[in-house]
């Protein structure tokens, strides 16, 4: 999720981006409540009012999603899962979370947390609501109530992957003792669920209301869709069960120096290597990894008096795997960080560099030979 995405801050040790789908979103909302929702409920409403509660309600709508996403990554970490980044996106937010929930009861304590906290917030907003003097406010408050309440019954939607879908895997994990198991069915529930949204989007559309039919159709489509990734992605991983970062790994170990010119890296290792990253190593310390898109914005002409060490990435640290590492854990980081190869250390010294490529090479050619 991190293509087509600002970071905009972060929290609690926690990146926050929003995808740019959501600026429009938030354009859209705003306006639809400043012209349509709020003028029909208080009549007396100047435009200018109207315009700010519009984007008030937007603003607060958007720190509502941001704290559904929080209870999920924070009770994800004190589950001792990894909690790197936050995207609120078109549809809501994706918390993205590293290491797999080792039991069915954490899955299902991460999932459930979110639509909670929408409940919660829905309710402390309808208390407000009615405690509030003033009709704006009182209008502003009922809004957010009916909204983070729509968000919590939405996401307990039974489908794959929205939370209640990961409630009905955790479920189902729970009974049959198989995470994929329970997958395969939360998945198979979105599926149902999203040709179901598809189906009432058209009816919708066929009756008049053009704008609510696509926009529930267009929902019904990415929940078909998701799941099956996600499905995909486990069966792959399944194909990679024993397999560990030594057997796919190319055992390359040349390195450039940080202090050596963009030109170099180009003419003296990505060319004639066929390559598209090379690790970056001071002294015997690997320090980055530099990859063809941390050079693509640099002009030919700049190359000559670039240092690698300007450009690279990793400089806040480098994700790393080690031969034994499982493939499929590595395959793990490198979708988690979005990083398109991997150094492969051995008692801190590198011995190779791990592909994304090479990896799915591997599920390829254990997919051609039926083997797992
Ligand atoms: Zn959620």
């Amino acid at each position: 999720m991190r293509a087509g995405s600002l970071r905009i801050f972060r929290i609690a040790g926690i990146d926050v981006y929003v995808h740019v789908s959501w600026l429009v979103i938030f354009g859209l909302l705003t306006w639809s409540l400043a012209v349509g929702y709020y003028p029909s409920l208080l009549p007396g409403l100047t435009a200018a009012q109207a315009w700010t509660l519009g984007a008030i309600s937007s603003i607060l709508l958007f720190a509502s999603v941001l704290v559904h996403e929080l209870a999920h990554s924070l009770v994800a970490r004190t589950r001792g899962m990894q909690a790197a980044s936050i995207t609120l996106f078109l549809f809501g937010g994706i918390s993205t979370l590293t290491g797999d929930a080792p039991r069915a009861s954490t899955e299902f304590l991460i999932a459930i947390v979110g639509p909670l906290a929408s409940f919660a917030i829905g309710a402390a907003c309808f208390l407000l609501a009615a405690a509030v003097g003033d009709p704006r406010a009182a209008a502003l408050f009922g809004y957010l109530a009916l909204v983070n309440v729509l968000l919590g019954g939405f996401n307990l939607i039974p489908g794959f992957p929205l939370d209640g879908g990961r409630v009905l895997r955790a479920v189902v994990w729970q009974l049959t003792g198989s995470m994929r198991r329970g997958l395969e069915v939360a998945v198979g529930a979105g599926q149902l669920v999203g040709y179901g949204f598809m189906v009432w989007g058209v009816l919708q559309v066929l009756q008049g209301s053009a704008f609510n039919g696509i926009w529930i159709a267009v929902i019904g489509w990415f929940l078909q869709g998701a799941g099956a990734a996600q499905l995909r992605q486990v069966r792959s991983e399944e194909r990679l069960t024993g397999v560990s970062v030594r057997d796919v790994m190319r055992p390359d170990t040349s390195a450039i120096e940080p202090n050596a010119s963009v030109e170099d890296l180009v003419e003296r290792y990505l060319v004639p290597g066929n390559r598209r990253a090379v690790p970056v190593v001071a002294g015997d310390r690997l320090v980055g990894m530099v990859t063809l898109g941390d050079i693509q914005a640099i002009a030919p002409q700049a190359r000559v008096s670039t240092r690698v060490v300007d450009v690279m990435g990793g400089r806040s640290g480098v994700t790393t795997v080690g031969p034994e590492t499982p493939l499929a854990s590595a395959l793990e980081a490198m979708l988690a960080g979005d990083f398109e190869q991997l150094p492969v250390l051995e008692d801190g010294r590198l011995i190779g560099v791990l592909s994304r490529a090479d990896i799915i090479r591997q599920i390829q050619l254990r997919e051609a030979l039926h083997l797992k």
